[in-house]
C-alpha cells in the first residue's frame, strides 16, 4: 500500500465584524443571528462525510482559521473540538492553532482556549501604528494587540504568532521597522511578516492606495529581515520567522506537500489516495448554502501534468533542502518527468542539486515565479 503523507485538519470560521480593506478571504459580516451552534453541527457533519479519507491516519495539527474564529463562543469551540476528538485519531502532542483578532477576546476567553486544548495563538496585529490600522480598515487599536499578546504569554500557550504586514500605504522604512521592533519586544515565538498585496475585488482593489515604491520595499525587506535574524528568529519560509523549534507545523505540512482535510465554508482539502492520485475538494463558500447541508462545491483529481508545479510551488517556499526521493513519494511520478525542467533550473542558477537533494539558491528565491514556471 502507498505511503500516505501527513494529514492535518483545517476548519474555516467565515465571519468577521468588518471587512478589512485589503482582505479577499472568504468571510461574511458577523451578525447576532449567525447560528454558530448550527454551524458547528454542520462542521461535524461535514467531517463525518470525509472520515473515510482519514482512515488509519493520525492528525498532527489542527488550524482554526477564518474569518475571525475568535468570534465563536467558548461553548461552540469546545463542542467542535470534542466532536473532532471523537472522530479522528489525534496525536498526543497535537498542535491546535486559533486565529485571534485583537479586540475580540478577553483574558477569560484565552484561559478557556488553553483549557480546551488550544496550544497556539495566531494574533492578527498587522501594524502597531494607529493611523495605519485605520487606513487598513482594522477594528482594533495597537494597545489591544499589545495587551492580548501579553495575556497570551502570561497564560502560557506553547506558542504565540504575531501576523504583521509591511509595504502599507505611504509607509516609511522606519515605520515598518518600528512595527517589527514592537512585535519583537513582546517576545513571540513566531512572526509572520507579509508584504501587503492589493487584490482585485477588495476595497483597496477598487480604490488603490499609494504604496511604497520598489526601492523602499526592498530596503524594508532587507533591514527587517536583518532585524528579525539578529533578534533570534530564523526564516524558514519566505514570510515566516520563528525561534528555533517553534515553526508552525500546520503550515509546514502544506508547504511539504502534505495532506489536509478542510471543513467549513470554502475550505480546501488535498488528499492522496492509496493509488497515488491526488484529490482536491472545495467546500461551498456561503454559510447559508453550506448550512443547507450541501458541503461540496467540487471534487477533482490533480492531473499528472499539474503535479510537479503544485509540488514545487509549495516546496520551494520552505527554505530547506528537498530530499529528491520525496518527489516520487508524494507525486507518484518518476524524476525523469521533470528532468528537463530541473536542468533548466540548474542552468539558470535557481537551484543546487546533489545526489540526494535539491536546494533553492538566493538567485532562485529572487526569481521564484520564473523558477516555478519551468514546471508548468
Ligand atoms: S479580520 Fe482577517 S479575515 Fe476578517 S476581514 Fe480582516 S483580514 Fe480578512
Amino acid at each position: 500500500m502507498k505511503h500516505l503523507p501527513k494529514l492535518s485538519l483545517y476548519i474555516h470560521i467565515p465571519w468577521c465584524i468588518k471587512k478589512c480593506f485589503y482582505c479577499d478571504f472568504n468571510n461574511y459580516l458577523y451578525k447576532s443571528n449567525i447560528q454558530e451552534q448550527k454551524y458547528i453541527d454542520h462542521l461535524l457533519l461535514d467531517l463525518e462525510q470525509n472520515l473515510h479519507f482519514s482512515y488509519g491516519r493520525n492528525i498532527a495539527t489542527i488550524f482554526i482559521g477564518g474569518g475571525t474564529p475568535s468570534l465563536l463562543s467558548i461553548n461552540a469551540l469546545e463542542k467542535l473540538l470534542f466532536g473532532i476528538s471523537k472522530h479522528l485519531l489525534l496525536l498526543s502532542n497535537l498542535e491546535i492553532t486559533i486565529e485571534v483578532n485583537p479586540g475580540t477576546v478577553t483574558e477569560e476567553h484565552l484561559i478557556s482556549y488553553k483549557n480546551i486544548g488550544i496550544t497556539r495563538i495566531s494574533l492578527g496585529v498587522q501594524t502597531f501604528n494607529t493611523k495605519q490600522l485605520i487606513k487598513l480598515g482594522r477594528i482594533h487599536q495597537p494597545t489591544e494587540a499589545t495587551n492580548t499578546a501579553l495575556l497570551v504569554s502570561n497564560i502560557g500557550f506553547n506558542s504565540l504568532n504575531l501576523d504583521l504586514m509591511y509595504g502599507l500605504p505611504n509607509q516609511t522604512i522606519n515605520q515598518s521597522l518600528n512595527d517589527l521592533r514592537n512585535a519583537i519586544a513582546l517576545v513571540p515565538q513566531h512572526i509572520s511578516w507579509y508584504q501587503l498585496v492589493i487584490e482585485p475585488k477588495t476595497i483597496f482593489g477598487y480604490n488603490p492606495p499609494q504604496l511604497p515604491n520598489e526601492e523602499i520595499l526592498w530596503d524594508i525587506y532587507n533591514q527587517g529581515h536583518e532585524l528579525l535574524i539578529t533578534s533570534g528568529y530564523q526564516q524558514y519560509e519566505i514570510s515566516n520567522y520563528a525561534k528555533p523549534g517553534y515553526q508552525c507545523l500546520h503550515n509546514i505540512n502544506y508547504w511539504r506537500f502534505g495532506d489536509y482535510l478542510g471543513i467549513g465554508c470554502g475550505a480546501h482539502s488535498k488528499l492522496t489516495q492509496v493509488d497515488g492520485t491526488v484529490l482536491r475538494i472545495v467546500k461551498k463558500k456561503h454559510p447559508l448554502v453550506y448550512m443547507d447541508g450541501k458541503y461540496v462545491e467540487k471534487y477533482y483529481q490533480v492531473s499528472q501534468i499539474d503535479l510537479p508545479f503544485e509540488y514545487f510551488m509549495n516546496r520551494f517556499r520552505l527554505l530547506e533542502t528537498i530530499p529528491r526521493q520525496e518527489f516520487t513519494k508524494l507525486t507518484s511520478l518518476n524524476e525523469s518527468t521533470i528532468r528537463f525542467a530541473l536542468d533548466q533550473a540548474l542552468s539558470y542558477g535557481y537551484i543546487y542539486e546533489s545526489d540526494t537533494t535539491w536546494t533553492i539558491t538566493e538567485h532562485g528565491k529572487l526569481f521564484l515565479n520564473s523558477l516555478l514556471e519551468l514546471f508548468i
